[in-house]
């Protein structure tokens, strides 16, 4: 690619095309900090790349991109886990009928916490797959937000998953 140096050889020798271990193939093109495809089989998968440009920030353009193709291959890779979250709440939601306002605003609880916790588990796949060069790197080039997304993604989580599950004991 032109205008594109070595420092873009490794994120390039990463596959493009690549199969989740269940199976399910799935596509990865993580060009610049901006753009980033993803495909499941043959669904896009809908994920704003904001995750990846904020805790990245200050890091080598190289390491920047080979993270956050691993990122997004944790989204594939974790799948399962989030699928299993998001069945999990559902079972947990409680049945008694409520105004539309206060339907919505579950929901949207429910949403939150299920993209903030498969967030946690695709980025706990990149620590893994990184290793000690992950804590290595981040202790070179610090970066606020990246503490602050475990705390603020941990706690969006815990507390959208709560929110919309404990409500069953009470409302039923
Ligand atoms: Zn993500």
């Amino acid at each position: 690619m032109p205008g594109k140096d070595a420092e873009a050889t490794t994120i390039e020798d990463q596959p493009r095309q690549v199969r989740a271990w269940y199976g399910l193939p799935g596509e990865i093109v993580v060009e610049s900090g901006h753009w980033h495809l993803v495909k499941v089989g043959p669904l896009p998968l809908p994920h704003p790349p904001v995750i990846n440009r904020l805790i990245r920030r200050g890091l080598p353009r190289e390491e920047k991109l080979r993270l956050s193709y691993w990122h997004e291959l944790g989204h594939l890779q974790t799948l399962p886990l989030a699928l299993a979250h998001a069945v999990w709440l559902w079972h947990g939601r409680s049945r008694r009928p409520r105004p539309w306002m206060g339907r919505l605003i579950r929901l949207a609880a429910a949403l939150v916490a299920h993209e903030a916790a498969w967030e946690l588990a695709s980025e706990t796949y990149v620590v893994t797959k990184s290793g000690p060069r992950y804590r290595r790197l981040h202790r070179k080039y610090p970066n606020p937000l990246r503490p602050a997304f475990w705390v603020g993604m941990a706690g969006l989580a815990l507390v959208g998953t709560v929110f919309f599950v404990r409500k069953q004991s009470q409302g039923q």
